[in-house]
């Protein structure tokens, strides 16, 4: 063990830190690792990757290596922690790498979007399987001329749907809003672009595999811990990444630590957490994660008002950039019209009754039994469906967010522990 350990008191956490690195050597040798290899941390500025950086450095001094992937949705605090962090901790400054998405990436984006969204598409999957989508570049179609209304609605001036896409498809200068741009939406749960693009390849390609190219062999460490989430607790300690096989390994040398044996190292080394858990943050990264809960939601609202109103302003540009939001917006005010689209009509039956029947549109549409009428979507939301609401809006879900909440004493461990978001193997995100 290096020096710097042993500013560790002889205590659990000094235990704990010897038991890291009996284990690691241990791996090492099972997995034939040369003593010679890289360390790789993958650094969120939360107090999980700080803990395991300190630990790497502590007992592997310089040869350990942090770095972060900045997605342009962080807190600016979070960016200056992790700038300054190796001032607190004595290692390298960390890596601080960034997806950059150019006028190449929008280019190709545009000559699709042109091709594709003027012809009719029939839907393949899902409720509306079967369903024939209209163009989205004509005016002169049912579509465009109802169309019109949703870009009144909208407080927008163009002529198609394409059109108004296509105003939204330049880079922005900002990564995550380029990413949603270009998906269409913004990542869920299902979907999380935002870490496989922003946070894994990047940290990959532009750290990791040029020690590859030159032949290293490296392990990552991660600050992933078990007791986070039933999916964390499954993953390996030590692991061969499929990535490099052979050449690239994953470390969770905390995956059995508590948040507050986390804590308690950053006292016993006497590191300062990022200071936004002081302020209130259950979690750091992100600011805000789009799968973050309703507590987290009305706290950012409350202290950082200046990030709702950033993901305000990307939500209205990304409706523009979905081909499913311009055509469900038409929903509402023109339901006789979807339903005939999507295969009923309204008649009057003998005994004088207004009744929803069935049209035969070539390949029978398959409804599901699904309510057209509340199939209608003004936005493709940053936080996704929330509180019964389809597709709310940020200010709807913040004032969503608000109630049922009661009064509340800040705890950091036990916030730590209730927060509930995302998994990633890597604990890029915290
Ligand atoms: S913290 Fe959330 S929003 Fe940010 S990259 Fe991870 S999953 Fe995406």
């Amino acid at each position: 063990m290096s020096q710097a350990a042993h500013v560790i008191a002889v205590s659990d956490i000094s235990a704990k830190v010897r038991e890291i690195e009996t284990a690691y050597r241990n791996y090492l040798d099972v997995f034939r690792i040369p003593e010679d290899h890289r360390i790789v941390v993958n650094y969120s500025a939360g107090k999980d990757s700080t803990a395991t950086l300190a630990v790497a450095n502590a007992l592997f001094g310089h040869r350990a290596q942090a770095v972060m992937a900045d997605t342009d949705n962080e807190h600016e605090l979070t960016i200056d922690f992790a700038r300054t962090i190796h001032e607190q901790i004595g290692c390298h400054p960390v890596h601080v790498v960034k997806r950059i998405y150019g006028e190449a990436d929008f280019a190709r984006r545009r000559a699709y979007m042109k091709k594709n969204w003027s012809k009719k598409q029939a839907i393949r999957m899902g409720a509306y399987r079967g369903v024939i989508m209209p163009s989205l570049a004509r005016a002169d179609t049912a579509f465009g001329r109802v169309w019109q209304k949703t870009a009144k609605r909208w407080g927008i001036d163009f002529e198609t749907a394409l059109d108004a896409a296509l105003s939204v498809m330049h880079p922005s200068g900002n990564s995550f809003l380029d990413a949603a741009l270009l998906h269409g939406k913004f990542p869920m749960l299902r979907d999380r672009f935002c870490t496989d693009e922003l946070k894994i390849k990047i940290a990959y390609d532009a750290a990791i595999r040029p020690m590859l190219d030159e032949g290293d062999v490296v392990v990552q460490w991660s600050g992933v811990r078990g007791d986070e989430s039933s999916k964390r607790a499954g993953y390996d300690r030590f692991a061969v990444d499929m990535r490099d096989e052979g050449f690239l390994y994953n470390f969770l040398p905390i995956h059995q630590w508590t948040a507050a044996d986390v804590f308690a190292l950053h006292k016993y080394m006497g590191i300062r957490p990022n200071p936004l858990y002081l302020q209130g943050a259950s979690r750091v990264g992100c600011m805000n994660c789009v799968l973050c809960n309703k507590e987290e939601i009305s706290e950012t609202a409350a202290r950082w008002p200046e990030h709702i109103e950033k993901h305000r302003q990307w939500e209205l540009k990304v409706r523009l950039a979905s081909r499913w939001v311009h055509w469900m917006s038409t929903g509402t005010v023109s339901q006789a019209w979807v339903n005939s689209i999507i295969g009923f009509r309204e008649m009057t039956n003998r005994r004088g009754e207004t009744v929803k029947t069935r049209r035969l549109l070539g390949d029978s549409p398959r409804l599901y039994g699904l309510d057209t009428e509340i199939q209608h979507l003004d936005w493709s939301g940053f936080y996704g469906p929330r509180g019964g609401m389809g597709a709310p809006s940020v200010p709807e879900v913040v004032e969503w967010a608000k109630t049922g909440r009661g009064g509340k004493v800040y705890d950091l461990v036990k916030a730590s522990l209730n927060t509930t978001t995302c998994s990633s193997r890597y604990g890029l995100c915290e």
